[in-house]
């Protein structure tokens, strides 16, 4: 079972996920970096990320607060994340189901609690 949420560096397997973003859009000439703030973290499918105006989700690094969008080149900076993330992933972390390990800015620890137990997730 996996027991941690991912961020970009647990998704992607780096420590510098900036370094294989500007590998990956080497690549792809016709994507010109952007930059962008403003952004907010919630989690998807054991992921936390924030959603792209591309439509993309982008895996967020929790120690730099950055996120890359790997489809259209933006970068994420200054992205706001809980100052409960650690335990909003301990109650995430015990669903069974990685599709079911979601979060939204707002949403209560309590709420999710509440979910989980009333999953029979305990
Ligand atoms: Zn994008």
């Amino acid at each position: 079972m996996i027991t941690r949420v991912f961020d970009a560096r647990l998704l992607y397997q780096t420590q510098d996920v900036g370094e294989k973003f500007r590998r990956a859009i080497a690549d792809r000439p016709h994507i010109s970096p952007t930059t962008a703030d403003g952004a907010v973290a919630s989690v998807n499918h054991n992921r936390w990320i924030v959603l792209c105006s591309c439509g993309s989700g982008c895996a967020v690094d929790l120690i730099l607060h950055r996120a890359w969008c790997f489809e259209c080149g933006t970068i994420y900076d200054g992205i706001e994340v809980p100052h409960d993330a650690a335990a909003i992933e301990a109650l995430l972390v015990k669903r069974p189901k990685l599709e079911n390990r979601n979060w939204i800015p707002g949403e209560s620890l309590d709420q999710l609690e509440d979910e989980n137990r009333q999953n029979g997730v305990v």
